[in-house]
C-alpha cells in the first residue's frame, strides 16, 4: 500500500519531517522504539494478576507451559484478560456519562448548564415513565431524571431502562442469556471481581459476564450520555464544517479542545465567544479565537456547533507540530501522555483539566461543573496570552481541509427520511420506514456502522476509508462515529458529492433524501445512537436486529473502550468485524466461541479481518445471506 493512494498521508509525511526537523518526538518514533512486540501479549496469554505471577502459557496447544502457576490455563488468562478490557472500556463511557448528568442536575434556567432541548427531555421523561413528563416545569422535571439517571448507576435490583428501546424478541434473548445489563456499576465491579485470582476460571462464563458488563455501556452508560447530552447541549442538526489540519487558522489564536466530555468543551467554546476575550486576542495581533476539536470532544462540538475538526487519534501529535496551537485543553480518554513534552518543543500550553486524568508535564486547571464556565474562562485567557509567545520560524500549516456535513443524529436522519414520505399514502410521517423499504426492496443492500480508532499497527485512516468506499459503491449506506467519523470527513466522504462515489441505488436515495451517504452520528457514546436507530429499524420490521443486513465494523481500533463498543454490538445481535485482531489468538477455544459459537446464543458473531477489502468481501456475503434469509 503505498502513500501515494491517501492524499492525507501526504500531510503524514510532511508532518514527520516537520517533527524531525524540530527535534520533537512522536508516536512512530516511540512505535520504533518498542521494537518487536511481545507475542505472549499479542496472543492474551500472560496473565499477572496476582504476584504468584507474572505467568506466560503457551498459544500453541501443546508446547511449553500449558497452566499458570495457579493451573489457569490459556482459555482462562485469555477470557480474564479480555473481560478486563470490557470493564475497562464500560468504565470509560459510564463514568463520562455520569458526569453529563451530573452536570444536568445542576443545570438551571440561567445556565451555562441548562436544558437545551427540552422535547427530548420530556420524551425520555416519558419513556422512563415519569409522572407528569410533558406538563412539570423543566428543572423540576431535569433533576428528576438526572437522579432516576444516576440510579442506573447503582441500583440494587433492576435492568437497565433503555433496554426496552430493543424489540421483543431481542430483549427475550438477553432474558435468556442473562445478558441484560444490571446497574452499570454493579456489572464493572462484579465483572474485576469474577477475573480476581482463584474467581471465574470457565472462558463461555467469562466471554457471558463480559458481554453483560459491555451491554451495560452500550444500554447504559454510552446511551444516558448520548441521550443527556442532547438534552444539555441540543440534539444535533445537519451542518457544515471543516476537518484535517487545514483549520487550524495561522492568524488566529487556536484552541484545540482534545478528549471526550462536552462539559468543558462546550464551556471553552462559550468562553471563547466572550467579546472581551475576542478583543484580547486582538489585543495580542491575532484576528480572533479558532476553537478546534480532536478526536471525540471534536466530534462533540461538531455536531452540535459546526466547531472545525483538526484531525483524529493519530493527528493529536500533528496539531501540535504545525506550531500554530496556542493551548491544548484536554479532558478524559485518547489522550498521549507525551503530549505536554511535545508542546515544550513549540509554545503550545497543554492544560489537563480533569482530576480523573491529571497528566503531569504543564499546566493543571481544575475543572468542575460548578465553576464551568470560569474554568474555562481561565484556560481561554492561557491561550490568547500565549499567542505572543508564538514563534513563526516554526509555524506550518499542512494546506488541506476537506468541507464536510456532520450532525446526523437519529432525529435529524428520521427528519431527512420524511422527506419522501409520500402524503397521498397513509405512511406516516417520523418514522424510519423509509429507510427499511429502501433496504427490503433492495435499493441498498444493507447498512454499516463504522467507528473506532486509529492504531499505528496499519497505516491511519487506510482501512476506514478503504472499507467505507468499498461499501458505498456495492450500496451500502455507512454511519460513522469516532475516530472512524474524522477519517471519513478528511476523506470528502461525509459531503453531499459523495454520492457520485456510490453504486446506483444507494445514489439515488441519497439524491431524494438530501444526504450523504457516509452519516457522521457523533462520538464514541453516540455509537448508542447508531443502536438505536438499528432498533428502530428492526421494530419498524417485526423482527430481532439479528436478522438485519446490519454490520458493525471497527477498521483501526486500539482502545479498551472499542473492545466494549464491539461487544455490546455482538451482545445487540449485529455481526461485528475487527480489523486488528484482539489479544485473544491464545485461547483457541475462546476465540472460537468469540467468532463462530456465540452466534448459537446472541445471534451475532466477531470477525477478524485486517485486509479492508477481504472484509468488505465477506461483509457483502454476511448481508446478502441475511437477505436471502429474510427472503428480500
Ligand atoms: S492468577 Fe494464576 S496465572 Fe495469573 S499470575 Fe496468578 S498464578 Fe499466574
Ligand atoms: S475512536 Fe478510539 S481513539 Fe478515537 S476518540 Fe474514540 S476511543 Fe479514542
Amino acid at each position: 500500500m503505498s502513500n501515494e493512494v491517501l492524499n492525507y498521508d501526504k500531510i503524514a509525511e510532511a508532518s514527520l519531517a516537520k517533527a524531525q526537523r524540530d527535534g520533537a518526538e512522536t508516536m512512530w518514533d516511540r512505535r520504533a522504539a518498542q521494537k518487536t512486540q511481545c507475542g505472549f501479549g499479542e496472543a492474551g496469554v500472560c496473565c499477572r494478576i496476582c504476584t504468584m505471577g507474572p505467568c506466560r502459557v503457551s498459544p500453541v496447544p501443546g508446547k511449553g507451559a500449558e497452566r499458570g502457576i495457579c493451573g489457569a490455563n490459556a482459555d482462562t488468562i485469555v477470557a480474564r484478560n479480555f473481560a478486563r478490557m470490557c470493564a475497562a472500556g464500560t468504565s470509560a463511557h459510564s463514568d463520562h456519562a455520569r458526569d453529563i448528568v451530573h452536570a444536568l442536575h445542576h443545570s438551571k434556567a440561567e445556565g451555562p448548564y441548562k436544558v437545551r432541548d427540552e422535547a427530548k427531555l420530556r420524551r425520555i421523561a416519558a419513556e422512563w415513565e415519569i409522572a407528569d413528563a410533558d406538563t412539570k416545569e423543566t428543572y423540576a422535571l431535569a433533576h428528576e431524571l438526572a437522579l432516576m439517571a444516576l440510579e442506573e448507576f447503582g441500583k440494587p435490583f433492576g435492568t437497565q431502562r433503555f433496554l426496552k428501546r430493543a424489540p421483543k424478541a431481542r430483549q427475550e434473548v438477553w432474558a435468556r442469556e442473562n445478558i441484560a445489563p444490571r446497574a452499570i456499576d454493579m456489572e464493572v465491579t462484579t465483572l474485576m471481581h469474577s477475573t480476581h485470582m482463584g474467581c471465574a476460571a470457565d472462558y463461555e462464563s467469562l466471554f457471558r459476564r463480559g458481554m453483560r458488563t459491555s451491554m451495560s455501556d452500550g444500554w447504559g452508560g454510552s446511551m444516558i450520555g448520548t441521550e443527556f447530552s442532547d438534552i444539555l447541549y441540543g440534539t444535533p442538526t445537519a451542518r457544515a464544517s471543516s476537518s484535517n489540519l487545514g483549520v487550524i487558522d495561522a492568524e488566529m489564536v487556536n484552541i484545540m479542545v482534545h478528549g471526550h466530555d462536552p462539559n468543558l468543551s462546550e464551556m471553552v467554546v462559550l468562553a471563547a465567544q466572550n467579546p472581551e476575550m475576542v478583543e484580547l486576542a486582538k489585543s495580542k495581533g491575532a484576528k480572533g479565537i479558532n476553537i478546534v476539536g480532536m478526536c471525540c470532544t471534536g466530534n462533540e462540538m461538531t455536531m452540535r456547533h459546526g466547531i472545525k475538526i483538526a484531525g483524529n487519534f493519530y493527528q493529536q501529535e500533528m496539531a501540535i507540530i504545525t506550531g500554530a496551537i496556542e493551548a491544548v485543553v484536554v479532558d478524559v480518554q485518547c489522550i498521549f501522555p507525551a503530549l505536554p513534552e511535545l508542546a515544550k518543543t513549540y509554545h503550545t500550553r497543554f492544560v489537563s483539566t480533569s482530576p480523573k486524568a491529571k497528566i503531569a508535564g504543564d499546566i493543571f486547571i481544575e475543572f468542575s461543573e460548578a465553576t464551568g464556565l470560569d474554568n474555562a474562562a481561565e484556560i481561554v485567557k492561557l491561550a490568547v496570552e500565549n499567542f505572543s509567545n508564538r514563534d513563526a520560524s516554526k509555524v506550518e500549516i499542512p494546506d488541506i481541509k476537506q468541507d464536510t456535513m456532520v450532525g446526523y443524529s437519529v432525529e435529524t436522519i428520521i427528519e431527512h427520511l420524511d422527506a419522501v414520505v409520500n402524503s397521498q399514502l397513509e405512511d406516516e410521517l417520523g418514522t424510519v420506514k423509509p429507510l427499511t423499504d429502501v433496504i427490503y426492496a433492495g435499493v441498498i443492500r444493507g447498512a454499516a456502522g463504522v467507528v473506532g480508532c486509529n492504531n499505528p499497527k496499519q497505516q491511519h485512516d487506510y482501512a476506514h476509508i478503504t472499507v467505507m468506499e468499498e461499501l458505498i459503491k456495492r450500496d451500502v449506506i455507512c454511519v460513522v462515529t469516532g475516530c472512524a467519523a474524522q477519517a471519513a470527513a478528511k476523506a470528502g466522504l461525509l459531503t453531499l458529492e459523495a454520492k457520485d462515489k456510490c453504486g446506483r441505488g444507494l445514489k439515488e436515495v441519497c439524491e431524494r433524501v438530501n444526504i450523504p451517504p457516509v452519516l457522521h452520528m457523533g462520538s464514541c457514546v453516540d455509537i448508542s445512537r447508531i443502536l438505536h436507530i438499528v432498533n428502530l429499524c428492526a421494530d419498524q420490521r417485526g423482527v430481532d436486529p439479528a436478522l438485519l443486513p446490519v454490520v458493525g465494523i471497527a477498521p483501526e481500533w486500539m482502545s479498551e473502550k472499542a473492545v466494549a463498543i464491539a461487544n455490546y454490538v455482538v451482545g445487540s445481535g449485529i455481526n461485528t468485524y475487527l480489523g486488528v485482531i484482539p489479544p485473544v489468538l491464545g485461547g483457541p477455544n475462546f476465540t472460537k466461541l468469540m467468532t463462530e459459537d456465540c452466534h448459537e446464543f446472541i445471534g451475532a458473531h466477531f470477525v477478524f479481518e485486517k485486509d479492508p477489502i477481504v472484509m468488505v468481501d465477506k461483509i457483502m456475503e454476511d448481508m446478502e445471506a441475511k437477505r436471502t434469509a429474510l427472503g428480500i
